[in-house]
């Protein structure tokens, strides 16, 4: 009797002792088809397990008595998989979504969200959700190039020989086939609730502020900030790695993150990428935006096209603290954006 006792004494003070180990590692959750990492008491961080193309990295704030998501993610599938995924950290409903702009990957799963939830965005991404994105230069030119890419995971899944690196490309090859068809059944919908230039929510004690800082990464870009807990969710406007530029107002994008910056917060929870701290990485990421522009513009002047310029950029500089910089040359989606705006100006509405 007495050796059972202490075998379950053992596992008792084990088990504590492993769940503290747990939460002191702060090991994420893997549940479905998310990984969800908890950042601070009711803040999550949700990314995929690589089992599904569920799109840009959601955050969520869990209140007393809901749950707020940023971002709805890249299909209706990815959204549901989302709100059963999310049991396994929350038993709240999804009661708040917000849409942190209205790129493809971010927002249609908006439609699973209407009937139930307040999906908020800014007065733009409801003018631009009204129209058919899907059509888009952004979207097609992410989604043209997968049937190639399919090919490609084909070939070297033949060729694997280690059976754990075959298993990785075959989840690849079959999440990217089942996001073309999973992506048929989006209806583009727009927020139900927009804004202008701030809102506030009172949620369970929970103070979160939505703001519009200007044009960026797109005129859509809005971030949500907990000023308690100083975690600001960016969305694309700041990534721990280089964003986009193909919908992008580069020189405006440089000032609006100079409004960042001047917020008080120490943790970033970005659209893509990683949980980062600190504002050393938007300084650099500021450099870099300065950087592509004046190289571009140079070879502009010089009369080269975009496509001619963009392998030409080099940015190697700022692979330190963007190591997703492998060599020179940028995305010429980018280079097209900046000679644009020089042959078209868009002023700001
Ligand atoms: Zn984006």
């Amino acid at each position: 009797m007495r050796a059972r006792a202490a075998v379950v004494f053992a596992l008792v003070v084990g088990g504590w002792l492993w769940l503290d180990a747990r939460a002191q590692t702060n090991e994420p959750i893997v549940s479905g088809a998310h990984r969800f990492q908890k950042v601070a008491d009711g803040v999550y961080y949700a990314t995929s397990s690589g089992t599904m193309n569920v799109g840009a990295n959601s955050p969520i704030i869990v209140t007393d008595a809901e749950a707020l998501v940023i971002d709805s993610e890249i299909t209706p599938a990815a959204a549901r998989a989302l709100v059963a995924d999310l049991r396994a950290s929350t038993d709240k409903p999804v009661k708040y979504v917000v849409d942190a702009h209205y790129h493809y990957d971010h927002a249609p799963g908006n439609q699973v969200f209407t009937a139930d939830a307040q999906v908020i965005g800014h007065d733009n991404t409801y003018k631009r959700l009204l129209t058919n994105v899907m059509e888009q230069y952004t979207y097609l030119s992410s989604v043209r190039p997968i049937p190639a890419r399919v090919e490609t995971l084909k070939q070297r899944i033949a060729q694997e020989r280690d059976a754990q690196q075959k298993a990785t490309l075959e989840r690849q090859m079959a999440s990217s086939l089942a996001y073309l068809e999973q992506v048929k059944e989006v209806k583009v919908t727009p927020p139900n609730v927009t804004f202008k230039t701030t809102m506030t929510l009172h949620l369970g004690g929970r103070e979160i502020q939505l703001m519009y800082l200007g044009r960026g990464h797109t005129d859509t870009d809005v971030v949500v900030y907990l000023p308690q807990q100083r975690i600001i969710a960016t969305g694309d406007l700041m990534e721990s790695q280089i964003s986009y530029m193909g919908d992008s107002y580069p020189d405006e994008w440089i000032a609006t993150l100079d409004r960042l910056r001047a917020i008080d917060f120490d943790t970033v929870m970005p659209g893509h990428g990683v949980v980062f701290k600190g504002k050393t990485k938007i300084e650099v990421f500021q450099s870099y935006l300065r950087e592509v522009i004046r190289q571009a513009n140079e070879l502009r002047k010089q009369g080269l096209s975009a496509d001619d310029a963009a392998p030409k950029i080099d940015v190697t500089k700022f692979s330190g603290e963007f190591p997703g910089i492998r060599g020179v040359g940028i995305d010429p989606a980018g280079v097209r954006r900046i000679y644009q705006l020089a042959d078209h100006p868009e002023p700001a509405h």
